[in-house]
């Protein structure tokens, strides 16, 4: 398969080939379809394969930037990793206008409610942060129907485990689970089986 046969709008093909993408890695071949089919997908991917944009890419053409509203939701559990993510949706997403924010902890929540005063498409950040601001009614996470998982066994582990609990009741009930982590622990499993819909597995 290539980029070109993945439906994709223009905008963001501009930007994956901008990005010097020429043909789709196997994690992207894989995940990218299924999920544009809005299908829940769990994907076991180690760093180096691509995962970022596996997700990033069909995050991003699931995005209406004419809506004012944040549409997708990706979690990681690193400031440093969250910094990357939400640099890979600006790049791939630059020709569509889609507005990327990253938020983390320890930085001030005034300048965080700022930025949510203007225009969010994808929110990016980790979990305690991300929290705060649905809890706070800052970011409203009501109309976000994409929700992604990166490192997702660093995610679930007892110190997020219960932020991430708590997170997923401020999103619809009606939305699309991608997680993606290089292990699987029973924490993963479970939460597979508590919050995914016969999700697309993905062992590369
Ligand atoms: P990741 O596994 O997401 O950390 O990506 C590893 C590296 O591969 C990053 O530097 C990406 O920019 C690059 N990359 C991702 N997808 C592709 C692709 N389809 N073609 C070429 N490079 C890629």
């Amino acid at each position: 398969t290539e980029f070109e046969d993945m439906f994709l709008r223009r905008e963001l093909l501009m930007g994956i080939f901008e990005a010097g993408f020429e043909k789709p890695s196997p994690i992207q071949e894989e995940a990218i379809p299924v999920a544009l089919a809005k299908r829940d997908v769990l994907a076991r991917a180690k760093n180096g394969t691509g995962k970022t944009a596996a997700f990033v890419i069909p995050t991003l053409q699931q995005v209406d930037v004419n809506k004012n509203k944040i549409q997708a939701l990706l979690l990681v559990p690193t400031r440093e990793l969250a910094l990357q993510t939400a640099q890979v949706c600006k790049i791939l997403g630059k020709h569509m206008g889609a507005q990327v924010m990253v938020t983390t902890g320890g930085t001030t929540l005034k300048d965080d409610i700022l930025r949510l005063s203007e225009a969010v498409h994808v929110l990016v950040g980790t979990p305690g942060r991300i929290l705060d601001l649905a809890g706070k009614n800052v970011a409203d996470l009501s109309e976000c129907p994409v929700f992604v998982m990166d490192e997702a066994d660093k995610l679930l582990s007892p110190e997020f485990a219960p932020v991430m609990e708590q997170l997923l009741s401020y999103l619809p009930k009606e939305r699309q689970v991608m997680l993606f982590s290089a292990t699987f622990p029973m924490i993963v499993k479970d939460f597979k089986e508590k919050h995914m819909r016969s999700p697309h597995e993905i062992n590369l």
